[in-house]
């Protein structure tokens, strides 16, 4: 079976991995193959680097590299270089990058540099860390570079703005906003710079046409998933698929279970509720996993196969099982297509 995923970081990535190995218990499906395609929105340029702090999360996560307790990063992870960094004054350090991590973004910046596409790159990347063994391809949406900005009101986001505005309001790097603002400040909107020239990389609206079922993992619906939607195509596609499209809530208990999706879905308009992420995908979602929590049967919408159910992806075995139960409705969905 052909299983197409749209992903961000750290949801994304624990999913996928308990998706993997429901696929492997399960002998009727060992042999399926997962295409992710992977938000870039989050990349940023670092010290003349290039890092795509998704990508490498679901990469690291699924080859087994991954620093469990963060989520995101390498495991037995050092910071001499970050240090020598700092010793220079060199900035931004609000940006941790361990020593291994930093491997990953010399390699890739200097295959880009050479004149590879980003998918070429990310394929290499992902040869060391065995992902095609596991019948996994990673794609970035895109090969064109794409940055996630957010807007904040000049006066919020601490001392060390860049002062260009003037006005009321400024837009800063998603990084900046998430990780030194840590999303206390709220955000009045996001910008999806470069998305105007952006096309879809190769292999992605294949992967979602010739897909048998597609799955939304939990990841972020605005600042992860709702950045794969807007690279042109990408959501005509899913409206038009004949596979059935299956996501699985980020919330519990209308709230998000680490991170600031609550932030991101407030500076959109949307409530954080179950309900609301569903809206959002309204178009071309035909099941939704919620969590026992979220009272399957109210004010989804109409037509959407909704399922309750623990969502907590606790260790390997449980995310297994919620993987499973995603699979179990993208293939029930698929025998009875709706008309
Ligand atoms: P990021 O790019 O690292 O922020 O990761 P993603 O966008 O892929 O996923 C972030 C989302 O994962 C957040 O909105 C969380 O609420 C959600 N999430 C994290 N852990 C869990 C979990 O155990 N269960 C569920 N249902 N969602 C989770
Ligand atoms: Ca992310």
């Amino acid at each position: 079976m052909r299983i197409t995923a749209l992903a961000g970081g750290v949801g994304g990535a624990r999913f996928l991995r308990g998706l993997r190995a429901h696929l492997n218990r399960t002998p009727a499906l060992s042999d399926s193959t997962i295409t992710v395609i992977g938000n870039t929105g989050d990349d940023i340029t670092l010290f003349g680097l290039r890092v795509c702090p998704d990508l490498d999360t679901v990469m690291y996560t699924l080859g087994g590299g991954i620093n469990e307790e963060q989520g995101w990063g390498r495991a037995d992870e050092t910071q001499s270089v970050q240090g020598e960094l700092a010793a220079y004054g060199a900035v931004p350090q609000w940006f941790g990058l361990g020593d291994r991590d930093f491997g990953t973004h010399i390699a890739r910046s200097q295959w880009l540099g050479q004149g590879l596409s980003l998918s070429e790159v990310t394929a290499r990347l992902c040869d060391r860390w065995g992902l095609p063994d596991q019948g996994v391809r990673l794609l970035p949406m895109s090969d064109s570079p794409v940055e996630t900005h957010v807007v904040i009101d000049s006066e919020d986001g601490g001392g060390d703005g860049d002062g260009a505005g003037g006005g009321p309001q400024r837009a800063v790097h998603f990084q900046e906003w998430w990780v030194r603002m840590r999303a206390a400040v709220p955000a009045r909107k996001f910008i999806a710079v470069g998305m105007d020239r952006a096309t879809a990389a190769p292999g992605v609206l294949d992967a979602i046409r010739e897909a048998d079922i597609i799955l939304l993992p939990p990841s972020n619906p605005v600042v992860s998933i709702g950045i794969i939607l807007g690279v042109p195509g990408v959501r005509d596609a899913l409206r038009g698929s004949v596979a059935p499209v299956v996501g699985v809530s980020p919330l519990i208990g209308g709230a998000p279970v680490r991170g600031h999706a609550d932030a991101c879905l407030t500076a959109i308009g949307v409530e954080c509720t179950a309900q609301a992420v569903a809206g959002l995908y309204a178009d071309f979602l035909d099941g939704w996993l919620v969590d026992d929590l979220d009272e399957p049967g109210i004010g989804f919408p109409p037509r959407l196969e909704v399922q309750a159910r623990p969502l907590w992806m606790n260790d390997l075995e449980t995310t297994a099982d919620i993987a499973g139960a995603a699979v179990d409705l993208a293939l029930k969905l698929r025998r009875t297509p709706s008309v």
